[in-house]
């Protein structure tokens, strides 16, 4: 079956049930990449997902966590054949995890380095008040042919999305992003041909609560007004984004 709707960055294993959650996207038709926030937590949401249609599990070490978390880097370049997604991972300089900012530089180089090694990988990426070092970073270690790089939430400058554009990366957006001046800006300045959409479940809510696993209807709609497209227009965009982005590199081998 083909999926009818994208949620590039969701946080299953954060909802209360992993399973329910998965099947939740399944009903949903959305085809789900379950970021994980540490490398323990990948083998269980892999099990969970393995017969899943439409989640795919990414292998990642959250920058808020770096800093109790950055031994796990090992287990994560052991596991890193097992899967051609990679997320969380990314850098976070925000007041709270500042003091991190150094180490967290380090780890993300080294996961930038290891996928430009193993070739064909595809990233979902925090940047939290640190959009210039995160393009920086990929500028120089995972140039557009080794790997595909989704930035997440995207919070920096009209020019730094411009700058991320050129770099080859993609963007995905949700319902909270949305609702502020400063993400439709950025919303506005991403191509049509890079934008991808996501709940970042269950950390995005909606009349206070959590929103959905793959409900990513809301955000699709507010894209769709705010770039003056019909929704179904957009909605087959999307689709073929992710397409796009899961075209196997020819680089791959090389
Ligand atoms: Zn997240």
């Amino acid at each position: 079956m083909r999926p009818e709707f994208v949620d590039f960055h969701c946080h299953l294993d954060l909802y209360p049930d992993l399973e329910g959650a998965i099947a939740e996207c399944e009903a949903r038709q959305t085809a789900t990449l379950a970021v994980t926030t540490t490398p323990k937590a990948f083998p269980r949401n892999r099990q969970l997902a393995s017969n899943s249609e439409f989640v795919r599990v990414g292998l990642g070490i959250h920058p808020q966590l770096v800093a109790e978390r950055a031994h796990e880097l090992n287990l994560f370049e052991q596991l890193l054949p097992e899967t051609r997604y990679v997320g969380e991972v990314g850098l976070d300089a925000g007041p709270h995890h500042y003091r991190s900012f150094d180490q967290q530089r380090e780890v993300f180089r080294s996961i930038l380095c290891l996928c430009a090694r193993a070739g064909d990988k595809i990233l979902s990426v925090h940047s939290v008040r640190s959009a210039k070092h995160v393009l920086d970073l990929v500028e120089e270690h995972l140039p557009a042919d080794r790997g595909k790089v989704v930035l997440h939430w995207f919070t920096g400058t009209v020019s730094e999305v411009r700058r991320g554009v050129q770099l080859g990366c993609y963007f995905s957006v949700n319902e909270r992003m949305l609702s502020s001046q400063k993400g439709r800006r950025i919303l506005c300045e991403i191509p049509d041909d890079r934008l991808l959409t996501e709940t970042d479940g269950p950390f995005v809510e909606r009349s206070g609560r959590p929103v959905g696993p793959g409900d990513v209807k809301p955000a699709l709609g507010e894209a769709a007004k705010i770039k003056n497209i019909g929704i179904e227009n957009l909605q087959d965009r999307v689709l073929k984004n992710l397409r796009d982005i899961l075209k196997v590199s020819s680089a791959k081998d090389q």
